[in-house]
């Protein structure tokens, strides 16, 4: 019989799928490949850190026992935790702001977490501010906050698992790796261990205008999950070689083209990488390089971002392109 012991023994291994209509040409190379992470048992590439930081917190004690995981999260960072939480029979407490759709609050509760949810209206001194909600919760006995954005084990989990996966999945002749940088955990784990590898690997962030990453000020954008307003601790500064920045509209319409050109439902997130892998493509045609190897990182799934994204009225709202004309007007110049 063929089966594993639980959903949680698929986490990684992820394909990687070469891209073809939405690259506009370059049938004769550079090759563009992409590590679709949506393909985790939890839909997103976020199931991987969640096993390493649990693992980490119960060696040193941190995590007990019947203990609770509290972590200011909405997304797919708390649906990995809620994952690894049950198979070892600790509770999940997160924290997220009102503005957080009814539908990401279900996930969450679906997979037997608790989710807190707090006022937006509130200054961040109120006693009921997300976060003094998420301190006080975090601060109970029992309880551990695993804290992405500074927990060392997210990024050495990229370095442990996607990094290797990559270098053997191309044979050792990726030349060049794209990835969004939100926490920069997956930037900075899959970028040092190629960069180890081959030290030539180039290795490319991908951010939305107005994000620190890419010298912007944290003015606000709307692609999700990546870019910040501040300079997190997992983010490792000297590993990306290049940050290319990419504004919501083109992040958009290349992720509703991923769609329906390759097949790939993605998040925004994917789409502004993916763009971005894209952009650097041309480049690297341009200038004889038809024999480099790019790998994007495609961090989650397109559903669910369903009322958003892949919403017409959503995106007019905020003035972008909607259809078929999304294709070719939006993210025709390179
Ligand atoms: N895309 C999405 C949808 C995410 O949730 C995240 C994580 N914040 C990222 C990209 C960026 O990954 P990282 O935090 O490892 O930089």
């Amino acid at each position: 019989m063929e089966y594993v012991d639980s959903i949680l023994d698929l986490i990684g291994n992820t394909p990687l799928v070469r891209l073809n209509r939405a690259l506009d040409g370059l049938e004769d190379g550079p090759i563009v490949l992409a590590k679709v992470e949506y393909l985790n048992p939890g839909g997103s590439v976020k199931d991987r850190i969640a096993s390493r930081m649990i693992e980490a917190a119960e060696a040193s004690g941190a995590l007990k026992p019947g203990g609770a995981i509290v972590e200011p999260t909405s997304g797919n960072t708390g649906v990995g935790l809620a994952l690894e939480a049950q198979r070892r029979g600790y509770k999940c407490v997160f924290v997220c702001p009102d503005k957080v759709s009814e539908d990401k609050r279900n996930v969450l509760k679906a997979y037997g977490a608790e989710v807190v949810v707090c006022p937006t209206a509130v200054p961040p001194e109120h006693p009921d501010s997300y976060y003094n909600v998420s301190d006080r919760l975090a601060s109970q006995p029992g309880a551990w906050k695993p804290d992405q954005y500074s927990n060392p084990h997210n990024p050495r989990s990229h370095y442990e698992t996607t990094g290797p996966e990559i270098w053997q999945q191309t044979e050792g002749k990726v030349t060049h790796f794209v990835a969004g940088v939100g926490t920069g955990g997956t930037i900075s784990g899959i970028g040092r261990y190629l960069k180890e590898q081959n030290p030539d690997v180039q290795i490319i962030g991908a951010d939305p205008e107005g994000s620190v990453y890419s010298g912007g000020t944290g003015r606000p954008y709307l692609v999700e999950g990546v870019g910040e307003d501040f300079w997190p601790e997992t983010y490792d500064r000297t590993v990306a070689d290049r940050i290319i920045e990419v504004v919501d509209a083109d992040s958009f319409a290349y992720t509703r083209r991923l769609a329906r050109e390759e097949g790939l439902l993605v998040g925004g997130s994917s789409g502004m990488a993916a763009y971005a892998a894209r952009q650097l493509a041309h480049e690297l045609s341009r200038s004889g390089r038809t024999d480099a190897v790019i790998v994007v990182l495609l961090p989650d799934s397109g559903r669910g971002y369903l009322t958003k994204v892949f919403n017409d009225a959503w995106l007019s709202q905020y003035g972008f392109a909607t259809g078929s004309e999304a294709s070719s007007q939006t993210v025709g110049e390179v």
